[in-house]
Protein backbone atom coordinates (compact mmCIF):
# COMPACT_ATOMS: atom_id res chain seq x y z
CA UNK A 1 0.00 0.00 0.00
CA UNK A 2 1.12 3.48 -0.70
CA UNK A 3 0.97 5.63 1.71
CA UNK A 4 0.31 9.68 1.75
CA UNK A 5 2.97 11.60 2.02
CA UNK A 6 2.59 14.06 4.75
CA UNK A 7 4.89 16.57 5.09
CA UNK A 8 5.16 18.62 8.53
CA UNK A 9 6.21 22.47 7.95
CA UNK A 10 8.86 23.71 9.12
CA UNK A 11 10.36 20.52 7.81
CA UNK A 12 12.60 19.31 10.98
CA UNK A 13 14.95 16.28 10.37
CA UNK A 14 14.97 15.42 13.71
CA UNK A 15 15.37 16.92 17.35
CA UNK A 16 16.95 15.20 20.50
CA UNK A 17 15.27 13.71 22.60
CA UNK A 18 14.74 16.08 25.18
CA UNK A 19 15.02 14.83 29.05
CA UNK A 20 12.73 17.09 30.11
CA UNK A 21 10.40 18.51 28.36
CA UNK A 22 7.21 18.18 29.51
CA UNK A 23 4.27 19.84 28.05
CA UNK A 24 0.83 21.81 29.49
CA UNK A 25 -0.62 23.65 26.41
CA UNK A 26 -3.71 25.57 25.17
CA UNK A 27 -5.43 24.98 22.02
CA UNK A 28 -7.89 27.58 20.85
CA UNK A 29 -10.63 27.30 17.36
CA UNK A 30 -13.34 29.74 15.47
CA UNK A 31 -15.19 29.04 12.31
CA UNK A 32 -16.83 31.70 10.54
CA UNK A 33 -15.55 34.95 12.11
CA UNK A 34 -14.42 37.98 10.19
CA UNK A 35 -11.17 38.30 12.31
CA UNK A 36 -10.93 34.67 13.41
CA UNK A 37 -6.81 35.35 13.86
CA UNK A 38 -7.42 38.26 16.27
CA UNK A 39 -9.54 36.64 17.84
CA UNK A 40 -7.62 33.39 18.54
CA UNK A 41 -4.81 35.69 19.72
CA UNK A 42 -6.98 37.35 22.06
CA UNK A 43 -7.99 33.79 23.19
CA UNK A 44 -4.09 32.46 23.65
CA UNK A 45 -3.09 35.55 25.46
CA UNK A 46 -6.15 34.21 27.83
CA UNK A 47 -4.56 30.66 28.09
CA UNK A 48 -0.86 31.65 28.24
CA UNK A 49 -0.52 30.42 31.74
CA UNK A 50 -1.38 27.25 29.76
CA UNK A 51 2.13 28.00 27.73
CA UNK A 52 5.19 30.11 27.65
CA UNK A 53 7.31 28.49 25.29
CA UNK A 54 5.69 28.84 22.26
CA UNK A 55 2.66 29.78 19.81
CA UNK A 56 1.25 29.67 16.83
CA UNK A 57 -2.24 30.33 14.69
CA UNK A 58 -2.95 29.01 11.39
CA UNK A 59 -6.22 30.39 9.57
CA UNK A 60 -8.35 29.13 6.74
CA UNK A 61 -10.58 30.78 3.75
CA UNK A 62 -11.87 27.74 3.19
CA UNK A 63 -9.76 26.90 0.72
CA UNK A 64 -5.53 26.66 1.68
CA UNK A 65 -4.43 27.32 5.28
CA UNK A 66 -1.81 30.15 6.09
CA UNK A 67 -0.05 29.01 9.53
CA UNK A 68 2.31 31.82 11.59
CA UNK A 69 4.01 29.93 14.73
CA UNK A 70 6.95 31.09 16.66
CA UNK A 71 9.12 30.68 19.70
CA UNK A 72 7.97 32.64 22.63
CA UNK A 73 4.45 34.33 24.19
CA UNK A 74 1.67 34.46 21.59
CA UNK A 75 2.37 38.35 21.51
CA UNK A 76 5.76 37.46 20.27
CA UNK A 77 4.89 34.31 18.35
CA UNK A 78 2.31 36.34 16.22
CA UNK A 79 3.15 40.13 16.20
CA UNK A 80 0.11 42.19 14.44
CA UNK A 81 1.29 42.34 11.01
CA UNK A 82 0.91 38.67 10.74
CA UNK A 83 -2.47 38.82 12.28
CA UNK A 84 -3.42 41.11 9.58
CA UNK A 85 -1.78 38.48 6.92
CA UNK A 86 -4.21 35.72 8.52
CA UNK A 87 -7.20 37.44 8.76
CA UNK A 88 -7.31 39.28 4.94
CA UNK A 89 -6.44 35.72 3.94
CA UNK A 90 -9.20 34.09 6.07
CA UNK A 91 -11.64 37.12 4.85
CA UNK A 92 -10.67 36.26 0.61
CA UNK A 93 -13.83 34.19 -0.13
CA UNK A 94 -16.29 36.92 -0.80
CA UNK A 95 -18.56 37.00 1.72
CA UNK A 96 -17.68 33.85 3.72
CA UNK A 97 -15.22 33.95 6.56
CA UNK A 98 -12.90 31.65 7.26
CA UNK A 99 -11.86 30.16 10.59
CA UNK A 100 -8.30 30.22 12.90
CA UNK A 101 -7.22 27.32 15.14
CA UNK A 102 -4.43 28.73 17.86
CA UNK A 103 -1.94 27.07 19.98
CA UNK A 104 0.52 27.93 23.29
CA UNK A 105 3.22 25.45 23.53
CA UNK A 106 4.10 25.10 27.28
CA UNK A 107 8.19 23.71 28.45
CA UNK A 108 10.33 24.15 31.33
CA UNK A 109 13.40 23.20 29.55
CA UNK A 110 15.45 25.75 28.55
CA UNK A 111 16.71 23.27 25.33
CA UNK A 112 13.43 24.25 23.26
CA UNK A 113 12.90 24.56 19.52
CA UNK A 114 11.02 26.20 17.13
CA UNK A 115 10.34 23.26 15.26
CA UNK A 116 8.35 22.08 17.99
CA UNK A 117 5.64 25.15 17.86
CA UNK A 118 2.24 23.98 17.08
CA UNK A 119 -0.31 24.11 15.33
CA UNK A 120 1.97 21.69 12.89
CA UNK A 121 0.98 21.86 9.06
CA UNK A 122 0.54 18.69 7.49
CA UNK A 123 -0.44 17.21 3.99
CA UNK A 124 -2.76 14.10 2.91
CA UNK A 125 -4.72 12.72 0.39
CA UNK A 126 -7.62 14.90 2.07
CA UNK A 127 -5.48 17.69 1.73
CA UNK A 128 -3.95 20.29 4.22
CA UNK A 129 -4.44 19.68 7.96
CA UNK A 130 -3.12 21.40 10.81
CA UNK A 131 -3.57 20.15 14.35
CA UNK A 132 -2.71 21.71 17.78
CA UNK A 133 -2.43 19.50 20.45
CA UNK A 134 -2.77 19.49 24.67
CA UNK A 135 -1.91 16.85 26.28
CA UNK A 136 0.40 13.37 25.63
CA UNK A 137 -0.03 9.73 24.41
CA UNK A 138 1.58 7.10 26.23
CA UNK A 139 1.39 4.92 22.99
CA UNK A 140 3.22 7.28 20.58
CA UNK A 141 5.99 5.15 19.95
CA UNK A 142 4.11 2.10 19.68
CA UNK A 143 2.23 3.84 16.79
CA UNK A 144 5.35 5.49 15.04
CA UNK A 145 6.94 1.87 15.30
CA UNK A 146 4.08 0.80 13.49
CA UNK A 147 3.70 3.78 10.97
CA UNK A 148 7.32 3.73 10.04
CA UNK A 149 7.30 -0.66 9.50
CA UNK A 150 3.98 0.87 6.87
CA UNK A 151 6.24 3.16 4.95
CA UNK A 152 5.71 6.51 6.70
CA UNK A 153 8.79 8.73 7.16
CA UNK A 154 8.43 11.08 10.71
CA UNK A 155 9.53 14.53 10.82
CA UNK A 156 9.79 15.54 14.27
CA UNK A 157 10.18 13.88 17.74
CA UNK A 158 6.54 14.99 18.81
CA UNK A 159 4.14 12.15 19.54
CA UNK A 160 1.21 14.71 18.25
CA UNK A 161 3.13 13.87 14.51
CA UNK A 162 1.82 10.06 14.85
CA UNK A 163 -1.56 11.81 15.25
CA UNK A 164 -1.17 13.19 11.52
CA UNK A 165 0.72 10.22 10.26
CA UNK A 166 -2.30 8.05 11.66
CA UNK A 167 -5.07 10.76 9.63
CA UNK A 168 -2.80 10.41 6.43
CA UNK A 169 -3.03 6.44 7.02
CA UNK A 170 -6.54 6.07 7.39
CA UNK A 171 -7.35 8.31 4.58
CA UNK A 172 -5.44 6.14 2.07
CA UNK A 173 -7.10 4.95 -1.09
CA UNK A 174 -8.47 1.62 0.72
CA UNK A 175 -8.83 3.64 4.50
CA UNK A 176 -11.73 4.49 6.45
CA UNK A 177 -15.04 5.86 5.81
CA UNK A 178 -14.25 8.78 8.55
CA UNK A 179 -10.32 9.04 8.67
CA UNK A 180 -10.30 11.15 11.85
CA UNK A 181 -12.25 8.96 13.88
CA UNK A 182 -10.56 5.91 13.05
CA UNK A 183 -7.55 7.90 13.94
CA UNK A 184 -8.22 9.10 17.33
CA UNK A 185 -9.79 5.17 18.30
CA UNK A 186 -6.00 4.27 17.69
CA UNK A 187 -4.72 6.92 20.87
CA UNK A 188 -4.16 6.27 23.88
CA UNK A 189 -3.86 8.66 26.73
CA UNK A 190 -4.38 12.74 26.97
CA UNK A 191 -5.54 14.43 23.72
CA UNK A 192 -7.17 17.68 23.89
CA UNK A 193 -7.19 18.35 19.90
CA UNK A 194 -7.82 20.88 17.53
CA UNK A 195 -8.04 20.06 13.78
CA UNK A 196 -8.00 23.06 10.97
CA UNK A 197 -9.03 21.46 7.57
CA UNK A 198 -9.07 23.89 4.42
CA UNK A 199 -12.89 23.51 4.87
CA UNK A 200 -13.83 22.93 8.45
CA UNK A 201 -12.57 22.95 12.09
CA UNK A 202 -12.63 19.61 14.03
CA UNK A 203 -12.27 19.71 18.00
CA UNK A 204 -11.37 16.11 19.89
CA UNK A 205 -11.28 15.30 23.10
CA UNK A 206 -9.58 11.60 24.52
CA UNK A 207 -12.68 9.37 25.66
CA UNK A 208 -10.90 10.01 29.77
CA UNK A 209 -11.92 13.62 29.84
CA UNK A 210 -7.62 14.26 31.04
CA UNK A 211 -6.96 17.47 29.46
CA UNK A 212 -10.49 20.53 29.23
CA UNK A 213 -12.04 21.30 25.96
CA UNK A 214 -15.26 23.35 25.91
CA UNK A 215 -17.65 24.82 23.40
CA UNK A 216 -18.75 28.30 23.56
CA UNK A 217 -20.68 30.68 21.08
CA UNK A 218 -19.75 34.24 20.15
CA UNK A 219 -22.58 36.40 19.96
CA UNK A 220 -23.13 36.92 16.07
CA UNK A 221 -23.00 33.05 16.50
CA UNK A 222 -19.81 32.16 15.62
CA UNK A 223 -19.41 28.68 17.41
CA UNK A 224 -15.68 28.10 19.34
CA UNK A 225 -13.82 25.92 20.80
CA UNK A 226 -11.30 25.89 23.69
CA UNK A 227 -9.17 24.45 26.66
CA UNK A 228 -10.38 26.94 28.92
CA UNK A 229 -13.81 29.05 29.72
CA UNK A 230 -11.37 32.20 30.64
CA UNK A 231 -10.42 32.18 27.22
CA UNK A 232 -14.49 32.48 26.20
CA UNK A 233 -14.77 35.21 28.86
CA UNK A 234 -11.75 37.10 27.23
CA UNK A 235 -13.66 36.98 23.58
CA UNK A 236 -16.96 38.07 24.32
CA UNK A 237 -18.23 34.09 24.13
CA UNK A 238 -20.95 32.43 26.10
CA UNK A 239 -20.10 28.91 27.87
CA UNK A 240 -22.33 25.97 25.68
CA UNK A 241 -20.90 22.80 27.11
CA UNK A 242 -17.93 20.29 27.35
CA UNK A 243 -16.94 18.93 24.83
CA UNK A 244 -17.53 14.83 25.45
CA UNK A 245 -14.77 12.49 26.64
CA UNK A 246 -14.70 10.40 23.36
CA UNK A 247 -16.60 12.98 21.14
CA UNK A 248 -15.56 15.18 17.87
CA UNK A 249 -17.14 18.52 17.33
CA UNK A 250 -16.84 19.79 13.90
CA UNK A 251 -17.43 23.71 13.18
CA UNK A 252 -17.78 23.95 9.18
CA UNK A 253 -20.18 26.91 7.06
CA UNK A 254 -22.80 24.10 8.16
CA UNK A 255 -22.62 24.91 11.39
CA UNK A 256 -22.11 22.93 14.80
CA UNK A 257 -22.27 18.88 14.45
CA UNK A 258 -21.03 15.82 16.43
CA UNK A 259 -19.75 12.42 16.72
CA UNK A 260 -18.29 9.80 18.83
CA UNK A 261 -14.94 8.61 18.00
CA UNK A 262 -15.24 6.31 21.24
CA UNK A 263 -17.70 5.15 23.07
CA UNK A 264 -18.79 6.55 26.28
CA UNK A 265 -18.05 3.25 28.35
CA UNK A 266 -14.24 4.50 29.33
CA UNK A 267 -14.36 5.23 33.20
CA UNK A 268 -13.29 9.32 33.20
CA UNK A 269 -9.87 10.81 34.14
CA UNK A 270 -9.88 14.31 34.83
CA UNK A 271 -6.51 15.62 35.61
CA UNK A 272 -6.91 16.45 39.43
CA UNK A 273 -3.93 18.29 38.69
CA UNK A 274 -5.19 21.08 36.34
CA UNK A 275 -7.44 21.89 39.92
CA UNK A 276 -4.28 22.24 42.13
CA UNK A 277 -1.73 24.41 39.72
CA UNK A 278 -2.50 24.43 36.05
CA UNK A 279 -5.94 25.94 35.06
CA UNK A 280 -6.53 29.43 35.69
CA UNK A 281 -8.54 30.28 38.82
CA UNK A 282 -11.19 32.10 36.94
CA UNK A 283 -11.88 29.03 34.57
CA UNK A 284 -14.76 26.42 35.01
CA UNK A 285 -13.37 22.88 34.95
CA UNK A 286 -14.55 19.76 35.08
CA UNK A 287 -18.00 21.48 36.10
CA UNK A 288 -16.72 23.67 39.23
CA UNK A 289 -14.87 26.78 39.24
CA UNK A 290 -11.01 26.57 39.99
CA UNK A 291 -10.64 29.35 42.55
CA UNK A 292 -13.40 27.69 44.87
CA UNK A 293 -12.17 24.32 44.40
CA UNK A 294 -8.96 26.13 45.55
CA UNK A 295 -10.28 27.38 48.28
CA UNK A 296 -11.67 24.00 49.76
CA UNK A 297 -8.66 22.40 49.37
CA UNK A 298 -6.71 25.93 52.02
CA UNK A 299 -10.16 25.14 54.23
CA UNK A 300 -9.41 21.44 54.47
CA UNK A 301 -5.86 21.79 54.89
CA UNK A 302 -6.35 24.32 57.73
CA UNK A 303 -8.76 21.32 59.63
CA UNK A 304 -6.01 18.30 58.46
CA UNK A 305 -2.80 20.68 59.78
CA UNK A 306 -3.52 23.24 61.98
CA UNK A 307 -0.90 25.63 63.27
CA UNK A 308 -0.91 27.02 66.68
CA UNK A 309 -0.70 30.45 67.10
CA UNK A 310 0.01 31.14 64.22
CA UNK A 311 0.30 35.26 63.36
CA UNK A 312 -0.45 35.25 59.89
CA UNK A 313 -1.05 33.17 56.78
CA UNK A 314 1.41 33.97 53.60
CA UNK A 315 -0.02 33.00 50.36
CA UNK A 316 3.07 31.84 47.90
CA UNK A 317 2.28 33.96 44.79
CA UNK A 318 0.37 33.84 42.33
CA UNK A 319 -0.07 29.95 42.72
CA UNK A 320 -0.68 29.42 46.43
CA UNK A 321 -3.34 32.59 46.63
CA UNK A 322 -6.62 30.54 46.71
CA UNK A 323 -5.53 27.80 48.95
CA UNK A 324 -3.92 30.34 51.33
CA UNK A 325 -7.26 32.38 51.40
CA UNK A 326 -9.42 28.88 52.32
CA UNK A 327 -6.56 28.44 55.04
CA UNK A 328 -6.43 32.01 56.49
CA UNK A 329 -10.80 32.02 56.70
CA UNK A 330 -11.15 28.64 58.06
CA UNK A 331 -8.41 28.73 60.87
CA UNK A 332 -9.20 32.30 61.68
CA UNK A 333 -5.78 33.79 60.75
CA UNK A 334 -4.96 37.16 58.98
CA UNK A 335 -4.04 36.52 55.43
CA UNK A 336 -0.82 39.00 54.95
CA UNK A 337 0.72 39.53 51.60
CA UNK A 338 4.22 39.48 52.04
CA UNK A 339 5.76 37.86 49.21
CA UNK A 340 6.05 40.35 46.88
CA UNK A 341 7.27 38.29 43.03
CA UNK A 342 8.60 39.98 40.53
CA UNK A 343 6.62 40.13 37.30
CA UNK A 344 9.32 40.52 35.29
CA UNK A 345 12.02 38.26 35.59
CA UNK A 346 13.15 35.98 33.20
CA UNK A 347 14.15 32.13 33.24
CA UNK A 348 16.73 31.54 36.70
CA UNK A 349 18.32 28.23 35.42
CA UNK A 350 19.66 29.67 31.88
CA UNK A 351 22.26 32.04 34.40
CA UNK A 352 26.44 30.84 34.08
CA UNK A 353 27.61 31.55 37.14
CA UNK A 354 26.56 30.77 40.29
CA UNK A 355 26.16 34.37 41.84
CA UNK A 356 24.35 35.20 38.83
CA UNK A 357 21.71 31.93 39.33
CA UNK A 358 21.62 33.18 43.02
CA UNK A 359 20.87 37.15 42.15
CA UNK A 360 18.20 35.69 39.93
CA UNK A 361 16.80 33.81 42.48
CA UNK A 362 16.49 37.03 44.19
CA UNK A 363 15.56 38.93 41.65
CA UNK A 364 11.95 36.75 41.59
CA UNK A 365 10.55 38.27 44.85
CA UNK A 366 10.86 40.73 47.85
CA UNK A 367 9.80 40.35 51.11
CA UNK A 368 8.19 42.70 53.42
CA UNK A 369 10.19 41.86 57.05
CA UNK A 370 7.77 44.15 58.74
CA UNK A 371 5.30 41.57 58.40
CA UNK A 372 7.61 38.79 58.93
CA UNK A 373 10.41 39.63 61.60
CA UNK A 374 9.80 37.66 64.70
CA UNK A 375 6.07 36.35 63.23
CA UNK A 376 5.00 33.02 63.69
CA UNK A 377 4.23 32.58 59.75
CA UNK A 378 2.48 29.84 57.58
CA UNK A 379 2.87 29.97 53.95
CA UNK A 380 0.09 27.94 51.52
CA UNK A 381 1.99 27.17 48.19
CA UNK A 382 -0.11 24.88 46.28
CA UNK A 383 2.60 22.28 45.18
CA UNK A 384 6.08 21.36 45.67
CA UNK A 385 7.85 19.56 42.52
CA UNK A 386 11.73 20.08 42.44
CA UNK A 387 11.82 21.26 46.14
CA UNK A 388 14.11 23.93 44.74
CA UNK A 389 12.74 27.56 44.50
CA UNK A 390 10.46 26.42 47.63
CA UNK A 391 13.72 26.28 49.45
CA UNK A 392 15.39 29.32 47.76
CA UNK A 393 11.60 31.23 49.22
CA UNK A 394 11.93 29.61 52.80
CA UNK A 395 15.37 31.01 52.99
CA UNK A 396 14.71 34.20 52.05
CA UNK A 397 11.86 34.44 54.60
CA UNK A 398 13.90 33.44 57.15
CA UNK A 399 16.66 35.97 56.72
CA UNK A 400 13.99 38.40 56.73
CA UNK A 401 13.30 37.70 60.00
CA UNK A 402 10.76 35.15 60.00
CA UNK A 403 10.43 33.38 63.60
CA UNK A 404 8.82 30.10 62.88
CA UNK A 405 7.72 28.90 59.12
CA UNK A 406 4.89 26.27 58.86
CA UNK A 407 4.51 25.51 55.07
CA UNK A 408 1.38 23.98 54.44
CA UNK A 409 0.88 22.53 50.59
CA UNK A 410 -2.71 22.63 49.24
CA UNK A 411 -1.74 18.44 47.32
CA UNK A 412 -0.26 15.91 48.73
CA UNK A 413 3.45 14.90 47.58
CA UNK A 414 3.99 14.50 44.18
CA UNK A 415 5.63 11.08 44.05
CA UNK A 416 4.92 9.68 40.80
CA UNK A 417 5.22 10.87 36.92
CA UNK A 418 2.70 11.91 35.03
CA UNK A 419 2.51 10.94 31.60
CA UNK A 420 -0.46 12.74 30.52
CA UNK A 421 0.71 15.62 29.70
CA UNK A 422 2.39 17.42 32.65
CA UNK A 423 5.95 18.30 33.03
CA UNK A 424 6.73 16.65 36.43
CA UNK A 425 10.37 15.87 36.21
CA UNK A 426 11.71 11.88 36.01
CA UNK A 427 11.14 10.46 39.99
CA UNK A 428 14.17 11.03 41.05
CA UNK A 429 14.02 14.57 40.50
CA UNK A 430 11.00 14.98 42.51
CA UNK A 431 11.56 16.00 46.17
CA UNK A 432 9.02 13.55 47.32
CA UNK A 433 10.39 10.46 46.04
CA UNK A 434 11.15 7.93 48.11
CA UNK A 435 11.43 10.86 50.83
CA UNK A 436 9.37 11.14 54.12
CA UNK A 437 7.45 14.44 54.54
CA UNK A 438 9.79 14.91 57.85
CA UNK A 439 12.98 14.35 55.29
CA UNK A 440 11.53 17.10 53.14
CA UNK A 441 10.93 19.39 56.10
CA UNK A 442 14.50 19.06 56.97
CA UNK A 443 15.42 19.73 53.27
CA UNK A 444 13.53 22.68 52.76
CA UNK A 445 14.48 24.37 56.13
CA UNK A 446 10.92 25.09 57.94
CA UNK A 447 9.64 24.28 61.41
CA UNK A 448 6.98 22.25 60.11
CA UNK A 449 5.52 20.82 56.68
CA UNK A 450 2.34 19.47 55.80
CA UNK A 451 0.45 18.42 52.87
CA UNK A 452 -3.11 18.27 52.06
CA UNK A 453 -4.34 14.45 52.38
CA UNK A 454 -5.41 12.95 48.80
CA UNK A 455 -8.84 11.73 50.65
CA UNK A 456 -8.86 15.01 51.66
CA UNK A 457 -8.35 16.40 48.10
CA UNK A 458 -11.02 14.61 46.13
CA UNK A 459 -13.11 14.85 49.04
CA UNK A 460 -12.76 18.85 47.45
CA UNK A 461 -13.78 18.06 44.14
CA UNK A 462 -16.36 15.45 44.41
CA UNK A 463 -19.89 16.60 43.41
CA UNK A 464 -22.82 14.12 43.08
CA UNK A 465 -22.72 14.50 39.15
CA UNK A 466 -18.75 13.53 39.07
CA UNK A 467 -17.84 11.48 41.90
CA UNK A 468 -13.95 10.88 43.31
CA UNK A 469 -13.51 7.89 40.87
CA UNK A 470 -13.32 10.36 38.28
CA UNK A 471 -10.59 12.42 38.60
CA UNK A 472 -6.72 11.21 37.77
CA UNK A 473 -4.54 11.52 40.61
CA UNK A 474 -1.90 9.11 39.81
CA UNK A 475 1.02 12.16 40.38
CA UNK A 476 -0.03 11.41 44.12
CA UNK A 477 -0.88 7.54 44.25
CA UNK A 478 0.85 6.22 41.69
CA UNK A 479 -1.84 4.26 40.25
CA UNK A 480 -2.50 5.12 36.43
CA UNK A 481 -6.18 5.13 34.81
CA UNK A 482 -4.51 3.04 32.15
CA UNK A 483 -2.42 1.20 31.33
CA UNK A 484 1.35 3.14 30.95
CA UNK A 485 3.45 1.12 28.51
CA UNK A 486 6.82 -0.48 30.46
CA UNK A 487 9.31 1.08 29.89
CA UNK A 488 7.94 4.08 28.85
CA UNK A 489 9.85 7.07 30.16
CA UNK A 490 9.44 10.39 30.69
CA UNK A 491 11.81 11.28 27.54
CA UNK A 492 10.66 9.13 25.20
CA UNK A 493 8.87 11.75 22.93
CA UNK A 494 8.33 15.23 23.17
CA UNK A 495 4.54 15.88 24.09
CA UNK A 496 1.89 18.48 24.43
P1 LIG B 1 9.74 23.74 43.45
O1 LIG B 1 9.96 24.09 44.90
O2 LIG B 1 9.25 22.36 43.30
O3 LIG B 1 10.96 24.05 42.64
O4 LIG B 1 8.60 24.72 42.90
C1 LIG B 1 7.34 24.72 43.50
C2 LIG B 1 6.51 25.71 42.78
O5 LIG B 1 6.36 25.28 41.44
C3 LIG B 1 5.10 25.88 43.33
O6 LIG B 1 4.92 27.23 43.68
C4 LIG B 1 4.18 25.51 42.20
O7 LIG B 1 3.15 26.47 42.06
C5 LIG B 1 5.04 25.54 41.00
N1 LIG B 1 4.67 24.52 40.01
C6 LIG B 1 3.98 23.39 40.15
N2 LIG B 1 3.86 22.73 39.00
C7 LIG B 1 4.47 23.47 38.08
C8 LIG B 1 4.67 23.32 36.69
O8 LIG B 1 4.24 22.37 36.07
N3 LIG B 1 5.35 24.33 36.09
C9 LIG B 1 5.84 25.40 36.76
N4 LIG B 1 6.50 26.33 36.10
N5 LIG B 1 5.67 25.57 38.07
C10 LIG B 1 5.00 24.61 38.72
MG1 LIG C 1 3.93 28.56 42.37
Amino acid sequence: MRLPVLRTIPSHRSRPHDAEAREKCGVFGVWAHQSPARLAYSALVALQHRGQESAGIVATDGRVLERRAEMGLVSNAVPPPDLDTLDTHANSRPSIPGGAIGHNRYSTTGASASNNAQPFLGHFKGGQVAIGHNGNLVNARELRDELERAGHGFHTSSDTEAILQLLAHYSSDDGSQDPLASALARLRGAFSLVFLFSDRLEAARDPWGWRPLVVGRLPDGSPVVTSETVALDVIGAEFVREVEPGEIVTLSDDGVSSRRFADASAPLAHCIFEHVYFASPATRLFGQTVQMVRERFGERLAQEAPVENADLVIPMPDSGRSAATGFARASATPYREAIIPNRYVGRTFIKPTKEERATAVRLKLNIISELVEGQTCVVVDDSVVRGTTTRAKMDQLRAAGAREIHLRISCPPIRHPCFFGIDFAERTQLVAHERSVEEIRSLLGVDSLAYLSLDGMLDCVAMPSLGRENYCAACFSGTYPIEVPNGLSKESLTSC
